[in-house]
């Protein structure tokens, strides 16, 4: 992709990822149309501790001119992937623009951050080029918006945003430019789940919200593509598989393992565990591995009306649950006896999941549940990819692996029905995949192209779609 100056474009729409095309970690889309030019999330990839880990924004201005070019920056949801990059593209690269989030993403993005900061400072490899300092003066900068609020940044150009599930507060964004429009899903979970309602019922999307009266087809749909082929078994089945290891362990007195990031998953899976030891009656022991985790849950309390109030309740304040500062971690791994541990990261790269990984894993009695997507670069990545045979790594340095190992497609996205079925309710001009892997997005490519009959595109990072007009459209610029 050649940089370029945004009013070349005219009626062009055209999709760039600079950062998960073909891969899940560094979220970053950049959407053209009508003469306007739109960061979608500013993530970094996790599997990294070079240049790869933030977006290639090179390939948007090599002179550096992003606050020239971009004319808003848009922030889908609080995970590092989406948001990890976001002080380095303003208090380094100097961006200035508007940069838009819902409330609770604001709420929760410095609480991510400052860990994103606090774990590379833990890891080998290159420093992290931003601190915490940083990452306050780049907040300053966010504008917080609410849900169906159309906040024009702009002439021509405008966004809503719209409940994605997920994870608290996360949303699908509708961006108007002139008079092309474009649906940008960021992640999204098509399923209610304990602690979050389902992304809204796209008519409401395509309504422009529940006070829209016209419908209205995007011109181009962004979509994430994390489970693009799998059709996952049903919800209570997967929960019944994984409670039954979880008791089996812990009554013949073993430690299980959940790494987890705090926030999302954990809340999720929190809820299923203690309403299993409250119906079992027992009193082993649940830890968190960080204070963070514990001022995370605070938000879900503080933010009642993003969930799914219905089965948020004291949960939250449950007898059973310990956080543990660092010096406790390390006496509880060491204390005999069962527990049950969540620990970040979720891809036990470093940190407490990794130190717990090394101290448990060798034991048959221990059992490990992967219960999310793995990342490239950690250790439930490896286990994943390495076979049941011993020997498995532990970051640096190798493990015997004994446990058992539990995995779980125990995920806040939409899989293949999901994203097929938002496709077929959208009915785009266009589909561009991103957020995925290779092959799985080249099976939902096919299946959209050839069962739903709408043009899709799954492209790398860095390269270029553009999409042909449907009808002559006229212009807003
Ligand atoms: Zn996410």
């Amino acid at each position: 992709m050649q940089p370029q100056s945004s009013s070349s474009y005219g009626a062009e729409r055209q999709t760039v990822p600079t950062g998960a095309g073909q891969d899940v970690g560094r979220s970053c889309c950049i959407v053209r149309m009508a003469g306007r030019t739109v960061m979608f999330d500013c993530g970094a990839h996790f599997g990294f501790r070079d240049a790869r880990r933030f977006p290639e924004f090179g390939l948007l201005s090599r002179a550096g001119r992003f606050t020239e070019i971009i004319d808003a920056v848009v922030i889908t949801h609080f995970h590092t992937d989406h948001l990890g990059a976001l002080p380095y593209f303003t208090e380094i690269c100097g961006y200035r623009g508007p940069i838009l989030m819902t409330y609770p993403t604001f709420a929760i993005a410095p609480i991510m951050l400052a860990d994103y900061v606090k774990v590379n400072a833990d890891r080998p490899g290159e420093r992290l080029p931003y601190n915490e300092q940083h990452v306050r003066d780049c907040l300053r900068r966010v504008t917080a918006v609410d849900l169906h609020q159309v906040v024009v940044v702009a002439p021509g150009l405008s966004f809503t945003f719209h409940y994605a599930g997920h994870v608290l507060g996360a949303a699908m964004v509708h961006m108007t430019a002139g008079h092309l429009t474009a649906l940008y899903t960021g992640d999204f979970n098509s399923s209610p789940d304990r602690h979050l309602g389902p992304a809204e019922a796209p008519l409401a999307l395509l309504q422009g919200g529940p006070s829209g009266a016209s419908v209205r087809h995007p011109d181009v749909l962004i979509s994430e593509a994390t489970y693009a082929a799998t059709l996952r078994d049903s919800k209570r089945a997967r929960e019944r598989d994984l409670l039954g290891a979880v008791v089996e362990t812990v009554a013949a007195g073993g430690k299980v393992l959940i790494p987890t990031f705090a926030m999302g998953r954990a809340q999720e899976l929190l809820m299923l565990i203690t309403d299993c030891w409250e119906r079992n009656g027992l009193q082993v022991p649940i830890y968190f591995s960080s204070a963070m985790a514990a001022r995370a849950l605070v938000y879900y309390q503080l933010l009642l009306n993003w969930t799914n109030a219905n089965h948020i309740h004291c949960v939250f304040v449950n007898v059973h649950i310990c956080v543990c500062t660092h010096i406790h971690t390390t006496w509880m791994m060491l204390a005999p006896g069962p527990a049950l541990l969540f620990a970040s990261p979720g891809n036990i790269a470093s940190g407490v999941a990794l130190e717990a990984f090394r101290s448990w894993a060798g034991s048959s009695k221990n059992l490990l549940v992967l219960a999310g997507y793995q990342v490239r670069g950690g250790a439930g990545h490896d286990n994943l990819c390495g076979g049941r045979s011993g020997g498995r790594s532990g970051g640096e340095r190798r493990v015997e692996v004994r446990c058992r190992i539990k995995m779980l497609a125990f995920s806040a996205h939409a899989d293949l029905r999901g994203l097929l079925g938002l496709v077929r309710r959208c009915k785009p001009r266009a589909v561009v995949l991103v957020h995925g892997q290779r092959e799985p997005m080249e099976f939902l490519r096919g299946r959209i192209e050839t069962h739903v009959g709408i043009e899709c595109h799954a492209p790398a990072t860095g390269t270029t779609v553009t999409i042909a007009p449907r009808r002559a459209v006229p212009l807003g610029v």
